[in-house]
């Protein structure tokens, strides 16, 4: 079959699952030539095999709330692909989550393992449990019975689960724990972990320090740097953290972060101190943004919007996927943006890389941007091998290491005969050849 056709195939297998066909579609449309132009591939039924996960499991969880009263909830773990290494990807614990959300992180997840060089298959999971409002116990309970289902098909050698939205330190601790209850072992299952026992220096802020690292090297490109540059930011999660801080170092302003209910503007720019205040609002677990201005009251809010008509340099979605349309591109490229860069998976609507595409802004896919929290993981998995600890340092330059080389990989497959760069085309190249290629050495 040739990729139209097996597009046209896994739509009618699987018409309800937008998320995971807009995925599996910008990964075909990128390698479609390369595909075409290596004939093993299509006897190998190579993009067959990779758009099925290898299995999907789905299980419920029961917890009883901080009233007594028993709650139902479902979980699931998809392990995609494991060519080039053990499954590895996070868990979102989010009300949206369904498969399709989970299917195409999991297959984005394949793609931007196979980019840190490190060797990580692709994996996602979570449940559409809502941590919102939640007390410490009822999250703890949640998680523990979330685990009494997921150890059995976890391991440091097979699947190695980690953070996403809404899983952070605590979450990873309290799931942790319980495997080792159940598992009586302690190996490095999962990544994320806390500092004490067995985590990694530079992970919570990997993916926000990976994201600035990548997209100074697309400034690199046309010989400029963040120093002056005003970026937005949406999200305000540890994602944002990282970026926020990493960016101010840099010397760039991020001027706006944004939540569920509105976005903040904040036209001096975030310091210190408020970037430390981003910690204390994700940690209240209510999911808004808005007392940011009751702490800075020279800070805007603005309910209900996205922070995309705000005038700035480089804008980088950190929240969660499709949050910026092709409407909000328009608006970025008439103020004037240079780059985007995505840091969220999948932030940016086809629509949206179209508008960014046909203006020739710079424009950065998550799988690649986003790709220094999971490299980080990577090394992670790497200490826990070797029972010790990297100082921090070491992991960073590692980090920016990882960042630069995936970087150079965009700009070999991406780059168009007039010279612009089309990163998602040399990310998706970059990735599903050395997966491809791993599923051909290792037969059917
Ligand atoms: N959830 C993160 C991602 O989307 C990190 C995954 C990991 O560290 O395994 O890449």
């Amino acid at each position: 079959m040739n990729v139209k056709e097996i597009l046209n195939n896994l739509e009618t297998k699987h018409p309800g699952e937008k998320e995971y066909l807009q995925a599996v579609h910008e990964v075909l449309e990128s390698i479609e030539n390369i595909y075409n132009e290596n004939p093993q591939y299509a006897s190998a039924k190579i993009i067959e095999r990779l758009v099925e996960p290898d299995r999907v499991f789905t299980f419920r969880i029961s917890w009883v709330d901080d009233n007594g009263e028993v709650q139902v909830n479902l979980g699931h773990r998809i392990q995609f692909n494991n060519a080039i290494g053990p499954y590895k990807g996070g868990i979102r614990l989010h009300p949206s989550v369904n498969l399709s959300i989970l299917k195409f992180l999991g297959f984005e997840q394949i793609f931007k393992n196979a980019l840190t060089t490190l060797p990580m298959g692709g994996a996602k999971g979570g449940s559409d449990f809502n941590p919102k409002g939640k007390s410490d116990a009822e999250i703890m309970r949640f998680c523990q019975a979330f685990m009494l289902e997921l150890w059995r098909v976890i391991g440091p050698n097979t699947d190695v689960p980690a953070g996403d939205i809404g899983t952070g330190g605590r979450e990873i601790g309290f799931m942790y724990g319980m495997y080792k209850k159940l598992q009586q072992e302690n190996t490095g299952v999962f990544t994320g972990k806390g500092l004490n026992w067995g985590g990694s220096l530079i992970r919570p802020e990997a993916t926000g320090f990976g994201g600035t690292y990548f997209t100074k090297e697309m400034l690199d490109t046309q010989n400029d740097n963040f120093k002056g540059k005003t970026v937005t930011l949406s999200g305000f999660g540890n994602v944002t953290w990282g970026v926020a801080l990493k960016v101010t170092e840099l010397g760039g302003k991020i001027v706006t972060i944004s939540g569920p209910d509105g976005y903040v503007y904040d036209e001096k720019g975030l310091d210190a101190d408020k970037i430390d205040y981003l910690l204390a609002l994700r940690a209240s677990n209510n999911d808004i943004v808005s007392p940011y201005v009751q702490e800075f009251p020279e800070a805007k809010f603005y309910p209900g919007e996205k922070p995309w008509s705000v005038k700035c340099d480089i804008a980088m979605p950190c929240a969660t996927q499709n949050e910026l349309n092709g409407e909000d591109a328009q608006k970025l490229v008439d103020n004037g943006v240079k780059y985007v860069s995505e840091v969220s998976n999948m932030g940016c609507t086809p629509d949206a890389i179209e508008v960014f595409h046909k203006n020739k802004i710079l424009f950065a896919p998550g799988k690649a941007v986003n790709a220094g929290g999971v490299a980080v993981s990577g090394l992670e998995m790497s200490q826990n091998a070797m029972k010790l600890n990297w100082p921090m340092e070491e992991v960073d330059s590692k980090l920016h290491q990882i960042m630069t080389s995936i970087h150079t990989a965009c700009i070999k497959y991406g780059t168009e005969p007039d010279g612009y760069v089309n990163y998602v085309k040399g990310a998706n190249i970059a990735g599903f050849i050395k997966v491809a290629d791993a599923m051909m050495d290792q037969g059917v």
